[in-house]
């Protein structure tokens, strides 16, 4: 008998229909003889909703804005253990601060720090799945915390290995990590399987079909996650500690969350760019920002830095002429205009196809 945490994201418990499938989901692991730990994000647009509701009062990031934004993930935890129940497997619903999952950091983007998990052990014990809210944290003062948009991924990642699970599904609204966002990229293949490192690196540069602080954690405590389509059959995407030596392209990441700024001052996550340029991720506070309608395309992969030549030609064919290239060990990344990037991933995913 092995242990599951399975982590279903907003559109994955979108409604009613969609979390009784996935109800049966659960049940056919249950069916198989495994344990399982559910862990839940809010139910589609609803962080969404109340981040908005609560910037009408005030934009700071504080308690009060935590307390609210958390929200989502109660409604949604309460509601699949309900589901659970009426098709029969005894389930119950936990918040942070009943689990506990204990974090510290800023408001708005706290890390989980460590979890009890006698809690959760009982329950299993006793047959009971615990559905966990996701994205939350309970800081030293016991105050709600959230773990930065996208979180529950982290929560899951961290329960895995508190609770010494044999798997961690991530189930999302794509079959796995593909080799370009498949919102805006035509051209993309499923990837079955990479290291930690390059999903370190897609996750950094904007491809949040992952958290990239989960996959910092999954790293840390080699937790093997599994990307799974909560809507298609399929074994989707395993990113494991096994697996070494990175592709040599990997795939492509877009982002719109990099602010170009021109600074001496050092910042979290900062990467150079030139003399004094930096780019600096959106969250972090900043002072004179040069440009803010910039936007960045990085090819991922053990060999992007010995074909910048290539890229930068299939780019000039669309007549996109990057204004800065930054080279990282597993990465290349063009920093375009943003109306840009869409056209350019598609030129770069043709070139890899
Ligand atoms: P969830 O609510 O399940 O956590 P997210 O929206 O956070 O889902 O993450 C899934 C989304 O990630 C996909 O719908 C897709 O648009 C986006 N995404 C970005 N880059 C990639 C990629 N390389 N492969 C797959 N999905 C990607
Ligand atoms: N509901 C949170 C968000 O929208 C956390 C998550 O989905 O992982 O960011
Ligand atoms: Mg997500």
């Amino acid at each position: 008998m092995s242990l599951y945490i399975v982590k279903f994201g907003g559109s994955s418990v979108a409604g009613i229909e969609r979390m009784k499938h996935v109800a049966k989901i659960i049940s056919g692991f249950i069916k198989q003889g495994h344990k399982v730990v559910v862990v839940t994000s809010a139910m589609h647009g609803e962080t969404d909703k109340l981040v908005s509701l609560a910037r009408i009062v005030s934009v700071d990031i504080d308690r009060e804005y935590d307390a609210i934004i958390s929200c989502g993930e109660q409604i949604a935890a309460g509601m699949l253990a309900r589901i659970l129940q009426t098709t029969g497997i005894p389930a119950r619903s936990l918040s942070a601060s009943q689990v506990p999952i204990y974090a510290n950091g800023s408001f708005g983007n706290a890390s989980i720090t460590s979890v009890g998990v006698k809690r959760v052990f009982d329950l299993l014990d006793a047959g009971i799945v615990s559905v966990i809210t996701g994205f939350q944290g309970i800081d030293g003062n016991g105050d709600i915390i959230t773990l930065g948009r996208g979180g529950s991924d982290a929560t899951a990642c961290a329960l895995s290995y508190y609770l010494n699970a044999d798997e961690c599904y991530i189930y999302t609204d794509v079959d796995g990590v593909h080799t370009g966002d498949p919102r805006i990229a035509v051209n993309t293949r499923l990837i079955p399987e990479m290291s930690y490192d390059e999903m370190l690196e897609l996750s950094f540069w904007g491809a949040k079909v992952l958290q990239h602080r989960s996959v910092e954690i999954a790293k840390r405590y080699n937790v093997e996650i599994r990307i799974l389509s909560s809507f298609t059959e399929g074994n989707g995407t395993l990113i494991s500690g096994s697996i070494n030596s990175p592709h040599a392209i990997t795939g492509v990441a877009h982002s719109v969350d990099f602010n170009l700024l021109k600074t001496s001052e050092q910042y979290d996550n900062s990467i150079k760019v030139d003399n004094n340029l930096y780019l600096i991720p959106k969250n972090t506070n900043f002072s004179e920002n040069v440009d803010v309608n910039v936007g960045t395309i990085t090819v991922v992969g053990g060999e992007t830095n010995k074909m910048v030549t290539n890229f930068l030609n299939s780019l000039k064919s669309i007549d996109i002429t990057p204004k800065f290239v930054v080279q990282r060990r597993l990465s290349t990344t063009f920093i375009v205009p943003r109306s840009q990037i869409e056209q350019g991933v598609n030129v770069i995913l043709d070139l890899i196809a």
